[in-house]
């Protein structure tokens, strides 16, 4: 096997695999992923297959407060974006803001930013479908909801099915062209620097539990917000924020209507966003499978038709910061507690999708925890109980961010703007996990914006 690269890169998530597409094209380039590959049709996203093999832990991944955040990430052949919704948002220029003031982020002005997004979109070839909404978004609208439809990353078919455009599918051939290698079911260890400033990289395969050693002269992070933390740590790193992590804290809720088909797409492409950036209001997935396993007891007492029931959350961007232990016996595992305010915004969300169940007449309502019937929603003291128990039950992001962030603010910023620690040169961190805070919307085209600018940053100065 030939062990020595120009570039290896950690990480085969969107960051990643972009990352490796550049830097293929002028050197050596090997990509290490713990994951491997698997189906990445519109079909094949939130099934128990996907859940079990390419998520994080099976798909069991907790941080631990009160009450729990269940965590859901990537761990296959493409990250996240392998099993992800597709639903492209560009961060508001607010948040480009705080960046810039705050967190003192430099060379991303906003033309900049704005020709990125532009090369981003196209990459992942980013529509906006012609699917009709459901009675859901259609009574959202009725009651005066402001409803937009969310631009997703591949094209619909004539029936309405999505061709979905994931990093794997857009960078590995081109990886691959310019000679550089994939490793599936490898985990990155540890590394260090040899005397003549060379990267040795520890590897393990998973199948064969084999550790080996690889070399290179550049190592690129891209982990994903939840681990890049700890390789920084394992590296020397220390800084008072480094692993402090943010998510989009988000309960999830599942609405009964016998009398309407459900709609055609995994997850709707549209989102309630008039309460925007306090709160989100959108479609989680309507798989049969997912809905039966939300239902709150072990036999259908209420006769439903699983394949009839629509799922939905409520997010609300929060600040709040939880920590990822980054050494011992616990290392990765997280610790989140929800704060008040967030959590009466994601209530506030719980209470709008409620309402408008009820004018669309949707049978019954219900999360792991608790159902309600129709004429129950009348009742204020079960619905608030309702609610109060879905937070409880259902809290869960699907966003890990900003757990290493970048910006020339020394006392926020663990990586400079350039996604480098000073002084170390060959070293670049391009992930999730460099956003400088939670930016409100669906994180991916920020990241790949910041991986494909912080890239070619990187390029110029070798
Ligand atoms: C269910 C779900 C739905 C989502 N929906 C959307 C959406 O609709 N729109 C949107 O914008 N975003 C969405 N996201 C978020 C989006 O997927 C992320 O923004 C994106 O994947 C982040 O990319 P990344 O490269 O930083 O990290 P990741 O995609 O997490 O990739 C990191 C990769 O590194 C690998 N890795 C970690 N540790 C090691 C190790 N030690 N050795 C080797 N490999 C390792 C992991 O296995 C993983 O594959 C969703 C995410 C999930 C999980």
């Amino acid at each position: 096997m030939n062990k020595h690269y120009d570039f290896i890169i950690v990480g085969s998530g969107p960051c990643g695999l972009l990352s490796a597409s550049l830097l293929s094209s002028i050197g050596k380039c090997l990509v290490v992923e713990q994951g491997k590959k698997i189906k990445q049709e519109e079909n094949n996203t939130y099934t128990y297959d996907h859940i079990y093999n390419a998520y994080v832990g099976n798909g069991f991944n907790l941080a631990f407060g009160l009450p729990p955040v269940i965590l859901s990430e990537g761990r296959v052949i493409g990250g996240g974006s392998t099993v992800n919704s597709s639903l492209h948002h560009r961060a508001p220029n607010h948040i480009w803001d705080l960046w810039r003031e705050k967190y003192l982020l430099k060379g991303f002005n906003k033309d900049k930013v704005n020709e990125g997004y532009k090369r981003i979109e196209e990459t992942f070839c980013t529509n906006f479908g012609n699917l009709e909404p459901s009675i859901f978004y259609k009574s959202a609208i009725i009651n005066g909801e402001k409803v937009e439809r969310i631009p997703r990353w591949g094209k619909e078919n004539n029936k309405g099915i999505l061709n979905r455009c994931t990093a794997a599918k857009i960078f590995i051939n081109k990886i691959k062209s310019n000679n550089g290698f994939i490793n599936e079911s490898t985990k990155f260890l540890k590394a260090y620097r040899d005397r003549n400033n060379n990267w040795v990289v520890l590897l393990k395969n998973i199948l064969t539990k084999e550790k080996y050693s690889v070399f290179c002269k550049n190592l690129v992070l891209a982990l994903g917000a939840g681990y890049t933390p700890s390789a920084l740590y394992d590296l020397g790193l220390r800084h008072k924020k480094l692993g402090k992590f943010e998510i989009h804290p988000t309960a999830r809720i599942s609405l009964y209507y016998p009398q309407y088909k459900k709609p055609i797409s995994v997850v709707e492409p549209f989102q309630i966003t008039g309460h925007f950036p306090y709160l989100m209001i959108g479609s989680s997935a309507n798989k049969t499978s997912l809905s039966e396993s939300n239902y709150p007891f072990r036999e259908n007492k209420h006769n439903i038709d699983y394949s009839k029931v629509q799922n939905f959350y409520s997010m609300s961007p929060s600040n709040k910061k939880g920590r990822i232990v980054m050494r011992g016996f616990l290392k990765n595992t997280k610790f989140y507690f929800l704060d008040y305010k967030t959590k009466l915004f994601i209530k506030k969300g719980l209470k709008i999708i409620i309402n408008i169940a009820q004018k669309s007449n949707c049978e019954y309502i219900y999360h792991a925890g608790m159902i309600i019937n129709k004429k129950n929603l009348e009742n204020k003291k079960m619905v608030n109980s309702f609610i109060n128990s879905c937070i409880q039950k259902t809290l869960s992001s699907v966003h890990i961010m900003a757990s290493s962030s970048i910006g020339e603010n020394k006392l926020l910023c663990p990586l400079n703007s350039l996604g480098k620690i000073d002084g170390i040169e060959n070293l670049l961190v391009i992930d999730q996990s460099t956003f400088p805070s939670c930016p409100t919307v669906n994180p991916q085209a920020t990241a790949s914006l910041l991986s494909m600018l912080n890239t070619k940053n990187y390029m110029k100065k070798l």
